[in-house]
């Protein structure tokens, strides 16, 4: 893939105040968040009114071993994993960040994307301000670092209320992380209780894995603090959430509860939709693993056409979609993918997958699927052509590069080589989601952007062209 712009990345935080070993909890919880970003990981302390940090390229387990994690002292830890698009993939903008300022050190972990960066970066160099990383995120820590406001949560709300777009974000400071989400609630942050410890995490998946117990989500437009004395909460915006609805569709992980409602049942509800909307004569339906696995059942379970496993995937090649140049991408999905043919040899398989993004995947699935024998393939898509890039920390290709942007459905189906092709309507995707247009960032499928979105943002993908 090339490199597009530095400033958009895919990302998960974790953070766990006033506990022993914090470091190694923090490990666990970004081990539980892989999946969120691939390409860097970082966990930083706070220790003795220092903050020691310890960031690297790479996955966590490559990142932390127990080496390093002796070497993050304290009881309280934030920690971060991202994946950016390849123009910002470098150390410099590997999180947390960590600044010295006069209210003493503070360090950041952020999950989205803000829509101004530029815009407020710009103006702070113009006076003087020294950037350390080419990321969006360090811009709050510059505008909380020159606030007058007389103490750091005031300061932090300050800041919040400059910036614009998709953040979860977690700053670690002598007296406590501030966990705070944007006015739209575009990303998720959850907040929990480990033996009496506060902990806040992007996904409750985390939770479970450290053994912590879900308390609620953090509010859209609220800061809460997590220290010794628990958890204290702030608002500093009013709410108009609009969460992000790929989150359910793709990003999240099936086992954790986003905005309220399980992943896994969401997906499952969106495939039962699928199959009444798209129904299809055929023997089989088949996931595409891992993205399409409960959408299938759900198709399956509506159908009453069986479940099968008609392809296995290589649990130990990382999500072709991020792989860096197109030559590698395609000879991923290979790599990763590869159909039973015991399954699927003579059967007509309904194939499901939770998107179409450029299309290629799909494309080369079908291909191998016909090698294998397959009789006819009905591919069952559990969400909307993607249309608009998001601008809001997803990872998505500009729109030229979108093919439900220019193409009809059935030019996609001719592309992809299936015998149909039907997608999730938007209306019925919401119905299953159980929440209205107005209420949900539905941006990547609709080109309805909840947070304005400039326009010179919008040229350099494309969706302007002049
Ligand atoms: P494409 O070949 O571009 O059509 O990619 C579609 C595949 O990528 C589907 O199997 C999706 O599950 C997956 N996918 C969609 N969005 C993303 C994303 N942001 N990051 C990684 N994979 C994605």
């Amino acid at each position: 893939m090339e490199p597009r712009d530095g400033f958009r990345d895919e990302c998960g935080v974790f953070g766990i105040a006033d506990c022993e070993d914090a470091a190694n909890i923090a490990y666990l919880g970004l081990y539980a968040l892989q999946h969120r970003g691939q390409e860097s990981a970082g966990i930083a302390t706070l220790s003795e009114g220092r903050i020691v940090v310890e960031r690297e390229m790479g996955y966590v387990a490559d990142v932390f071993d127990e080496a390093r994690l002796s070497r993050l002292p304290g009881r309280t830890a934030i920690g971060h994993v991202r994946y950016s698009t390849a123009g910002g993939s470098h150390l410099a903008n590997a999180q947390p960040i960590v600044f010295a300022t006069g209210r003493g050190p503070l360090a950041l972990a952020h999950n989205g994307n803000l829509v101004n960066a530029r815009e407020i970066r710009a103006k702070l160099e113009a006076s003087g301000a020294l950037f350390t990383t080419t990321s969006d995120s360090e811009v709050i820590l510059h505008l909380v670092a020159r606030s007058k406001a007389p103490d750091l949560p005031t300061a932090l709300a300050e800041a919040l209320l400059e910036v614009r777009g998709a953040y979860s974000i977690l700053v670690l400071a002598r007296d406590g992380i501030f966990a705070a989400r944007d006015p739209n609630g575009i990303r998720p942050l959850s907040l929990g209780t480990r033996e009496g410890s506060p902990v806040v995490a992007s996904e409750t998946c985390a939770f479970d894995l450290i053994g912590a117990k879900f308390e609620r989500d953090v509010e859209p437009g609220e800061i809460v603090r997590l220290s010794r004395e628990g958890l204290s909460a702030r608002r500093f915006a009013i709410a108009n959430s609009t969460p992000c609805i790929f989150e359910h569709v793709y990003f999240a992980r099936p086992d954790s509860k986003v905005f309220g409602r399980s992943v896994a049942a969401t997906r499952e509800a969106f495939g039962a939709r699928l199959a009444r909307e798209h129904p299809a004569d055929a023997d089989v339906v088949v996931p595409v693993p891992d993205s399409g696995m409960y959408a299938a059942l759900g198709y399956a379970r509506e159908s009453r056409i069986p479940f099968a496993l008609g392809m296995v995937r290589n649990h130990y090649v990382g999500r072709t979609f991020i792989e860096p140049k197109h030559s590698i991408r395609h000879f991923g999905v290979k790599v990763k993918l590869n159909p039973v043919r015991e399954v699927v040899e003579g059967k007509r398989i309904v194939l499901v997958d939770d998107s179409i993004v450029r299309g290629t995947t799909s494309r080369k699935i079908i291909r191998m699927l016909r090698e294998a024998g397959v009789g006819e393939v009905h591919m069952r898509v559990s969400s909307p052509p993607t249309v608009a890039s998001c601008h809001y920390g997803i990872d998505t290709p500009t729109r030229q590069e979108l093919i439900g942007a220019s193409q009809s459905v059935e030019e996609i189906r001719r592309f992809i080589d299936a015998d149909s092709l039907g997608y999730l309507s938007a209306d019925g995707m919401l119905e299953a989601f159980g929440r209205p247009m107005q209420a949900t960032c539905t941006a990547c499928f609709t080109g309805r952007y909840p947070v304005e979105v400039p326009e010179e943002e919008l040229e350099k993908e494309g969706a302007i062209s002049r």
